[in-house]
């Protein structure tokens, strides 16, 4: 039977892209459909953008710590629809690329919503595409809790559209998400109040990592109001937003916008699943270990399986997966080691194991080594500023099993690490590295 293509694309982020071109190089023809713009929610709505205004956030405390430093006073303003010009400037630079590195890999772009017809069939708009194969690389969108006013609330897609920066900014959620805004719009100027219904922000991570942040974040000036719902969300005469909550305390205002940060679902409506063998559960695809769905020539990447929704777990995926089908190089994902960051300030990141994790598995074998100092760059900056820095060490075979920083440069510094706790390393081996002074990433090598 002949096909349009050999490998069809349902969804050009990250993911689906990353598969693309790799299986192109192969040799294999490929499509690819989007409704939206190329790059997916890491470069459209996420991680870019994000980690752009992050930047931007951090400079009214290098203002501040510059005065430490001998330089006089920096007033500055802000300005809001400039950063929001230019973060979307930057975005719409990165779609041009997107389209001409597929342009160079030969994959054929088509615009619009896909559906499967068949197995091997879907349709865009009026066009109808045949594949051998096809990937599900469609992504997640965020979910709002179904609560009486919860339209008021906008969601991480629309904040980077806001036209006016608020003054008071509630954000509901304290997952990734949700602590990174609230560290964003407080470091631009606003006063932010974020709500979780737990007592600890970033559940999952490990114990002292979460308390660090959150304490962190408090340091700066962010109310946190803990084991705490919301109830409704009112609009007022005045056009500010009335919180209506049960907890900490009954009500809380913000201006016209709060920010629903509560996790985010697979992005399957209208796909036409239902013509196809496609399993789901909990509302995402099921996928075995080489991607593979319970159709056999369909396959799924990202955040649609909901395994680990990070940006680069969905590219290692995909690329694995081109490799596998059309390279002749048969691998599986590993999903031991990820490391993640939190840009928060402060800033945290981690690879492997929690304490708790780690005790579960090795029991009273795990050694914890634990160091929390003012990086010297505070000293004359007088920010109260603490690095937290931890490593876990499963004292059988001396392998760390786990290393979690918070602090500045958390996520270059742990990328580092994250290759020798992927390797294997001891902490025989961190001790016998020479450290780098003065850093704060020598702590890692002299922890005792
Ligand atoms: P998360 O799942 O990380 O966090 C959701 C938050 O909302 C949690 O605090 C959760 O509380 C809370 N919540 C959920 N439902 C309710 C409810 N009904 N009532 C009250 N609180 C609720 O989701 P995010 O939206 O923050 O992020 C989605 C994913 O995106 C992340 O898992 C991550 O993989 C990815 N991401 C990664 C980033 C990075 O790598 N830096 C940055 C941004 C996103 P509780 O903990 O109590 O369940």
């Amino acid at each position: 039977m002949s096909y349009d293509f050999d490998l069809f694309v349902i969804g050009a982020g990250s993911g689906g892209i990353a598969t693309a071109r790799r299986a192109a190089e192969y040799g294999a023809k490929v499509g690819i459909a989007e409704v939206d713009r190329l790059g997916g929610t890491c470069v459209n709505r996420g991680c870019v953008p994000k980690k752009l205004m992050v930047y931007a956030s951090h400079f009214s405390d290098l203002f501040r710590d510059a005065v430490g430093y001998g330089w006089s006073p920096v007033k500055s303003e802000f300005d809001w629809p400039k950063l929001i010009r230019v973060v979307n400037d930057e975005v719409t630079r990165l779609n041009g690329i997107y389209q001409r590195m597929l342009d160079k890999s030969n994959v054929e772009v088509f615009e619009g919503h896909a559906k499967f017809v068949d197995s091997h069939t879907v349709t865009i708009g009026d066009r109808t595409l045949t594949a051998d194969k096809i990937l599900i690389a469609v992504g997640g969108k965020p979910v709002k809790p179904d609560i009486p006013g919860i339209e008021y609330a906008i969601t991480s897609n629309e904040i980077f559209h806001l036209e006016e920066q608020p003054k008071q900014a509630v954000v509901l959620g304290g997952g990734y998400i949700g602590v990174e805004f609230a560290c964003i719009l407080k470091g631009l100027g606003s006063e932010v109040t974020v709500i979780i219904r737990r007592d600890k922000i970033l559940r999952g991570f490990d114990e002292d990592v979460r308390t660090e942040i959150q304490e962190g974040m408090q340091r700066h000036g962010i109310r946190i109001l803990t084991e705490t719902t919301i109830d409704s969300i009112d609009k007022l005469d005045s056009g500010k937003l009335q919180l209506n909550l049960s907890g900490a305390e009954d009500t809380v205002i913000a201006d016209a916008i709060s920010l629903a940060a509560m996790g985010r679902k697979p992005n399957l409506e209208g796909l036409g699943l239902e013509h196809t063998q496609v399993k789901t559960q909990n509302g995402a695809i099921v996928a075995d270990e080489y991607n593979q769905t319970d159709d056999p020539d369909i396959f799924a990447v990202g955040d649609c399986i909901d395994r680990l929704n990070l940006t680069p777990v969905a590219i290692n995926e995909g690329r694995i997966l081109a490799d596998t089908k059309f390279g002749g190089k048969s691998r599986q994902m590993s999903y031991e080691n990820v490391p993640t960051a939190v840009f928060t300030t402060p800033e945290a990141a981690t690879v492997g194991l929690t304490e708790a994790e780690a005790r579960e598995k090795y029991g009273d074998a795990v050694k914890v080594f634990r160091s929390k100092f003012r990086p010297m760059y505070h000293t004359l900056g007088g920010r109260e500023e603490k690095t937290l820095m931890k490593l876990i060490v499963d004292g059988d075979t001396d392998r760390v099993v786990g290393a979690h920083m918070v602090g500045e440069n958390a996520a270059e510094i742990i990328q580092g690490v994250a290759i020798v706790v992927k390797m294997g390393a001891r902490k025989a081996d961190f001790d016998a590295t020479v450290g780098i002074h003065p850093s704060s990433a020598e702590e890692f090598v002299t922890m005792r």
